[in-house]
């Protein structure tokens, strides 16, 4: 490839410099002074059928493409194809792969507060956690952490609020929880075994056919535009709602410490750039395609219902016995969740003022 040139003011080392004419100002255009063409593998944990979740890795390698003229490329690979979608972690760790997409809190059983760099249940909406990560401090702390598994990482999109997933029979209360065998995996799971649910791990695709045969009573999902795909409303047709323990999940982007401190400095930014923007496309994308998904949903029969308030009650209390459980035996935990609380609770005083009355009135006074 031929030597591109780079508008100054990118800070790079100056080489030949031609002048354009027509400015008042003179405009130049410089030699890059060789930076290097990288080539870089990305390990998704997901597959191409999740398409928005999927397709945010390949937003940012395109991004990155176009502002380093194609001399920094990054290649994507779906879960499965370099390494299994759970070990994209270890992989990146290791430097198997330069790079990877991936939800951190499939690495609880690492530490528990991997969890803070995508979602607790009751915990931040999309939003809050853009503030917490971009301008609360957030970032820096769980840097920190990640620094410690030689990993530096970036926000890489959110779902949004989830669904809290598809059941066979009504909820009407705690007592309709005794025994239920639920697809739900993580921590979701984990506090509502302690309100008498048999949690399970299952991948997308194995989901239908275990409620089919009656192996599962309920699964969760994402929401209205993934779920309709997997077609979980033609065998478990209440659809419930908040997923509260995915309120806001964000999906990151993890690079490998060493290849990111080898990295030209232009070449980082293009990188932290690119993430930025997939992290907004990708919520922008569920946002747009949630409402007709559900609308087309309830056109097929679906019926929705709110979790009744005795089980979120119920299932809060859990979560935050668990949270001080935790920070109580593991001082790293600790230490994130003393801020991320403290986080949390201002931004909750605040968007209780202005953005819910808004809502409140938008949604549902007509
Ligand atoms: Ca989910």
């Amino acid at each position: 490839m031929q030597r591109r040139a780079f508008l100054t003011g990118a800070g790079l080392a100056a080489g030949t410099a031609l002048i354009l004419p027509g400015c008042g100002k003179k405009t130049e255009i410089v030699e890059t002074g060789g930076l290097p063409e990288v080539r870089w593998r990305l390990a998704s944990s997901f597959s191409k059928s999740l398409d928005t979740i999927y397709g945010a890795a390949e937003v940012m390698a395109r991004r990155v493409a176009a502002i380093t003229q194609g001399r920094f490329q990054i290649k994507v690979h779906a879960g499965g194809e370099i390494v299994p979608g759970l070990q994209v972690m270890d992989a990146v760790q290791h430097g198997t792969v330069e790079c990877g997409h991936t939800a951190s809190y499939y690495y609880v059983g690492k530490d528990m507060a991997f969890a803070f760099d995508t979602a607790l249940p009751f915990g931040l909406t999309a939003r809050q956690q853009n503030a917490w990560m971009y301008a609360g401090g957030g970032l820096a702390l769980m840097r920190e952490l990640f620094a410690r598994y030689n990993i530096i990482q970036f926000p890489g999109g959110n779902t949004g609020v989830q669904m809290g997933g598809w059941f066979r029979k009504e909820i009407k209360g705690l007592a309709d929880l005794q025994g239920l065998k639920m697809r739900i995996p993580g921590l979701g799971g984990q506090i509502l075994a302690k309100l008498g649910v048999v949690p399970q791990t299952l991948a997308g695709a194995d989901i239908y056919p275990a409620l089919e045969r009656g192996a599962l009573d309920a699964a969760e999902w994402v929401g209205p535009y993934d779920d309709a795909k997997l077609g979980f409303h033609k065998i478990a047709p209440h659809y419930y709602y908040p997923g509260w323990w995915e309120g806001g999940p964000q999906l990151s982007f993890y690079v490998n410490l060493d290849k990111w401190k080898a990295l030209p400095e232009p070449y980082q930014s293009a990188f932290e750039v690119a993430c930025a923007e997939a992290n907004a496309i990708m919520l922008a994308e569920y946002d747009a395609k949630n409402p007709e998904a559900l609308m087309r949903l309830l056109g097929q029969g679906v019926k929705l219902h709110a979790f009744p308030a005795e089980v979120l009650q119920a299932a809060r209390e859990a979560a935050f016995q668990l949270y001080d459980e935790e920070a109580a035996r593991n001082p790293g935990f600790a230490k994130i969740y003393t801020e991320w609380k403290r986080f949390r609770e201002q931004t909750l005083q605040w968007f209780k003022v202005a953005e819910a009355s808004y809502a409140n009135f938008l949604y549902f006074s007509r």
